[in-house]
């Protein structure tokens, strides 16, 4: 505790550690009154399939409506002070919501893809209240889909594959997020209860590189040999495209295709085939 500390022991602290906690409080303020006063919102980016060119599905995507600030700074920073426990139910409810939109307008239902954040494990009644939502708003399980990183498994090992195990006895699919960075090891393939793996941008990024594409095609087809389906993620030129189509890759989200839509904008882009709109502009 603070006061513990003692009046003395100021020059613990320097400037950087100042300013780090300064941020992160001013953060916190912007993260607890978006929280109350509705300041969050998801945009959606398509999952488009490498064969059709059709949406398979969207991910859903949180924004702060009234700051600029990146996902990967206030997610990182409400995972430092616990709020993405709520944040992630907001998510999940707002995602759920979304499905009965489309629902609603008559549109074929897609799946939405959510990000789980290895510290909502904290959320001991997440499955509960994913459940009770699903539920509630009369949607199906298949409709959403989990995303969590590697970072899920570094500690409580056991203890995340039985609430893994859980998600998938429910009938919700999982996907591995940014897969390629940090600790990615192949071997946890073998024993992962995950359905999909989605390449990281930064692994993608390499793929043209000869020397990497042997890399690729490997990934893609142990995946493919364990029964798990992959995403390319962050795909931004066609070259790359025509690429992954050669090495199986299953699915397509990047810019080529279409960057995250507002909620609105999804309903306009549903139905399209990416693969004639890009042949049309080139
Ligand atoms: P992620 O889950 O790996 O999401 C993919 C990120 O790549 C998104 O960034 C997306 O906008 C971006 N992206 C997709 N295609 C392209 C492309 O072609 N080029 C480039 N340059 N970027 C592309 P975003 O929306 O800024 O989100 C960043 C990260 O923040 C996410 O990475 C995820 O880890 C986290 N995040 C976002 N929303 C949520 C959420 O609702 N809950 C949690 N726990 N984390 C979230
Ligand atoms: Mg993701
Ligand atoms: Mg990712
Ligand atoms: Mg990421």
């Amino acid at each position: 505790k603070v006061k513990d500390i003692g009046k003395n022991n100021y020059m613990f602290f320097n400037k950087e550690m100042i300013e780090n906690l300064k941020e992160q409080i001013h953060i916190g303020k912007i993260l607890r009154e978006a929280i109350t006063e509705d300041g969050f919102k998801l945009v959606y980016q398509p999952q488009v399939c490498t064969y059709t060119g059709k949406i398979i599905g969207f991910e859903a995507l949180i924004r702060l409506k009234n700051h600029n600030i990146s996902p990967d700074v206030f997610i990182e920073a409400a995972e430092e002070n616990g709020m993405i426990i709520e944040i992630g139910r907001w998510v999940t409810k707002e995602a759920i919501s979304q499905i009965v939109t489309w629902k609603n307008k008559g549109l074929p239902v897609k799946p939405i893809a959510i990000n789980f954040s290895a510290k909502q494990l904290k959320d001991t009644n997440y499955i509960a209240f994913l459940e009770n939502t699903l539920k509630e708003k009369n949607v199906e399980v298949k409709y959403i889909e989990i995303e969590i990183t590697e970072s899920i498994f570094l500690d409580e090992k056991e203890e995340t594959i039985v609430f893994l195990n859980r998600l998938k006895k429910l009938g919700i699919k999982i996907a591995l997020d940014d897969f390629g960075t940090g600790y990615s090891s192949l071997s946890y393939l073998t024993f992962l209860p995950v359905d999909k793996i989605k390449l990281d941008k930064s692994l993608c990024d390499k793929f043209l590189e000869i020397e990497n594409i042997a890399v690729m095609d490997n990934i893609i087809s142990l995946a493919h040999s364990l029964n798990l389906e992959v995403t390319a993620e962050g795909i931004e030129d066609m070259e790359q495209y025509k690429r992954l189509k050669v090495a199986k890759c299953n699915y397509i989200q990047g810019y080529l295709f279409s960057k995250p839509v507002e909620a609105l904008e999804s309903e306009k882009i549903y139905g399209d085939n990416f693969l004639e709109k890009i042949n049309d502009k080139a």
